[in-house]
């Protein structure tokens, strides 16, 4: 009888997790706060540009406008911001370096003086992979240092101050880490980013404990490889000298489709589903 009702709750959830494929949130009314946000591929911009499409006004955060150099000609945050409006919805771009304390209140107070509220936090900006992915016995204190302030510093930063926010307004919130499947499991050559990606998961935790009174959910995501601009960087900082950078890349993106059952590695997209459901 328990297996038989095990069985039917777990066919609950996976019909459930089906549903969750095509179903909208309704965010009308939200206001949701995305760091790292300018990249033309990242993370950030889809997560972004979903939660407007359920209805959210946005506000997107970069470290500067444009973060990557581009061939495409992308504009960064502004053409975020475009493309949010162009969905119908408010936005506006504030670009902060989320590691440092008065820039993430700057941050914050512009951002209440714009929409006078803020719903869900999405803390995604992660350093730019280079001088870290390299052994251990290599790495340099710099590049590990530059790792954990960005993703674990800047994650507890913009966590406090709109804690913060949502604990004195009283109407709950949602928050989001991004973490990785590299927060999980270590990796080879990923020792800085693997440990700033476990202490993610570690405060995620300690935090949805604290804020759980206040009807504050917060939890991580954990991708696997997904294909953004991140990527060229991680398979530059591994080539060996010689080889072409883009060659890597594409090694790397089918060596990530054929670990996963699904045969091929996420998109932006995929993570943006995710965050919307959270
Ligand atoms: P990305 O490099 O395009 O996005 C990160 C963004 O954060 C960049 O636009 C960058 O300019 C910004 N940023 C860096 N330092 C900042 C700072 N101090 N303040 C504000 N913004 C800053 O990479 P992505 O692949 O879109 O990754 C987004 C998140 O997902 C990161 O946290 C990353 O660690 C995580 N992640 C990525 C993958 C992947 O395979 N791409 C897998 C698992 C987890």
């Amino acid at each position: 009888k328990g297996v038989v009702s095990n069985f039917g709750s777990l066919s609950e959830k996976l019909v459930s997790i089906i549903e969750m494929k095509n179903e909208m949130y309704e965010l009308n009314g939200k206001v949701a706060l995305v760091t790292g946000a300018g990249g033309e591929r990242g993370i950030g911009r889809a997560i972004a540009t979903r939660l407007a499409s359920e209805g959210a006004d946005v506000i997107v955060n970069d470290i500067v406008v444009r973060p990557y150099d581009s061939q495409t000609g992308w504009g960064g945050l502004p053409e975020v911001v475009r493309e949010i409006e162009a969905l119908g919805r408010p936005a506006i771009s504030i670009a902060a370096d989320v590691s440092d304390a008065s820039q993430v209140e700057g941050m914050i107070r512009q951002a209440l003086q714009r929409f006078g509220h803020i719903d869900t936090l999405v803390n995604n900006a992660g350093s730019r992979p280079g001088r870290d992915r390299v052994p251990v016995v290599d790495l340099d204190e710099e590049a590990w240092d530059t790792v954990q302030r960005i993703n674990v510093k800047g994650t507890f930063l913009c966590c406090k101050a709109v804690a913060r926010h949502m604990i004195d307004r009283g109407e709950g919130g949602k928050i989001i880490n991004i973490s990785s499947t590299s927060g999980k499991r270590g990796v080879a050559r990923f020792a800085a980013y693997c440990a700033s990606k476990f202490a993610v998961i570690g405060f995620t935790q300690a935090l949805a404990l604290e804020l759980a009174p206040y009807r504050i959910n917060v939890n991580a995501i954990c991708p696997g490889t997904v294909d953004t601009e991140r990527t060229g960087y991680i398979a530059a900082a591994l080539a060996p000298t010689g080889t072409s950078a883009e060659a890597d890349r594409e090694q790397m993106i089918r060596g990530g489709a054929s670990q996963s059952p699904l045969g091929r590695v996420a998109q932006g997209s995929d993570v943006a589903r995710m965050a919307a459901f959270l």
